[in-house]
């Protein structure tokens, strides 16, 4: 089962990285798809890999990455455990623009509907903009086709403002705890 679906999430990272649909194609090194178990009952979704990731072609490497691996550390989950993307799979020196987002969102698709996760998530307004079509009104928790999603800010954003950082670690907390109760880990 396990096997099935690593091909055919080995064939949708293929597709990212050879994506030409808008014109962060061309400003990037390295697509970056996402990384994780093809079994992961957890997802995590980002807005898009930054100068880091684009050298290497890892989601959350850099800064970001480092804070979230803190986060991880602290709840005691191991990254393993979790797919984890961003809704923009290239990266761009400009922020996120609509019709990027737009245009990279069947890839997202593709790699929820195939994972099928019990929970997503979703950090950032591109994210939450992409996934929902709107933003989500500060909603606790949202429904993405019929997967719980929980919506909080960026880790970029959680590092730097502390009120942030605050909801950041609230979220999470209700993640994890969520998971650890469903017996998804
Ligand atoms: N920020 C994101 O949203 N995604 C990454 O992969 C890296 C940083």
């Amino acid at each position: 089962m396990c096997h099935n679906s690593e091909e055919a999430m080995s064939r949708i990272s293929h597709g990212i990285q050879r994506c030409q649909r808008c014109g962060r194609a061309g400003t990037r090194k390295f697509a970056v798809p996402g990384e994780g178990r093809c079994d992961a009952n957890l997802m995590l979704l980002g807005e898009a890999p930054g100068k880091k990731e684009d050298r290497t072609g890892k989601p959350f490497i850099g800064r970001a990455g480092a804070y979230l691996d803190k986060v991880f550390r602290f709840h005691s989950l191991d990254r393993d455990k979790v797919f984890i993307t961003s809704v923009l799979k290239c990266y761009h020196p400009g922020s996120p623009k609509k019709p990027q987002i737009e245009a990279c969102l069947s890839w997202t698709e593709k790699q929820i509907e195939l994972l099928q996760p019990e929970l997503i998530l979703v950090m950032g307004r591109a994210a939450e903009q992409g996934l929902f079509g709107k933003r989500t009104d500060g909603k606790y928790e949202i429904h993405w086709k019929d997967i719980p999603c929980i919506v909080t800010c960026h880790p970029a954003a959680a590092m730097r403002f502390p009120q942030r950082h605050k909801q950041f670690q609230k979220d999470f907390k209700r993640f994890v705890g969520w998971a650890e109760k469903e017996e998804w880990l």
